[in-house]
């Protein structure tokens, strides 16, 4: 999960309150986000939703509102139902640097760990809750569905990494392009890639101008 910066202007469809998924919510939503899910940096296809990042269900005064509204896929969007209402604004914070993301592949388990300091946010511990929620199944014991999840998010992760180790013993031209690439601002999973970048000093000093997302909004 990382920051999104969505356009300041509100689609025209939301000033009627007639509805909040209209068109021009979905293609400003699919612009801002890239056409990711915001919750767990898949590309959607047609598989989205438009969804009320405070719930409709707690908040019926902000269903129309456009700083509620992102785009997340069906798996998130379950997951999140109104039981996560509490958690860090997407537009606002740079989830990317307080929550360290990465993937435990001996424990075959998503560690998401709070690093902005000794006491942790209520928001940001719901945060981190709901993340592990998505990435790790709601139980002990993964469902089906949830490993199909995680293999995808594992195999994504995996190329990345072995990539970047690739390089570390031969860093060829063509290598450091595929990794470049690989973290642009429209591709999946850049929590993790970051991370891993951030991991290793030698990976963070030729890469870093990589890992942040937002540099050209600021
Ligand atoms: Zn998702």
């Amino acid at each position: 999960m990382i920051r999104v910066y969505k356009d300041p202007d509100e689609p025209k469809s939301l000033a009627a309150h007639k509805s909040y998924s209209g068109d021009d919510v979905v293609r400003q939503l699919r612009a801002d986000q890239r056409g990711k899910c915001y919750l767990c940096e898949r590309l959607t296809v047609t598989d989205f939703q438009v969804e009320h990042h405070k719930s409709q269900a707690q908040h019926p005064d902000l269903v129309y509102c456009w700083n509620n509204l992102f785009l997340s896929c069906a798996y998130c969007n379950n997951k999140k139902s109104n039981l996560f209402d509490n958690m860090v604004s997407p537009t606002g914070n740079d989830i990317e640097t307080y929550i360290e993301q990465r993937l435990d592949f001996d424990k075959s388990k998503a560690i998401f760990k709070y690093i902005g300091g000794e006491n942790i946010t209520d928001e940001y511990g719901e945060t981190i809750s709901f993340l592990e929620r998505v990435f790790n199944g709601t139980n002990k014991l993964r469902t089906e569905r949830e490993q199909l999840f995680y293999n995808y998010v594992l195999s994504a992760v995996n190329t990345f990494q072995k990539m970047v180790v690739d390089w570390l013993f031969a860093p060829t031209a063509e290598l450091e392009d595929a990794i470049r690439q690989s973290l642009d601002i429209g591709k999946e999973f850049l929590g993790f890639k970051y991370w891993i970048i951030k991991s290793n000093s030698m990976l963070l000093k030729h890469f870093g101008d990589c890992i942040k997302w937002n540099r050209e909004f600021v």
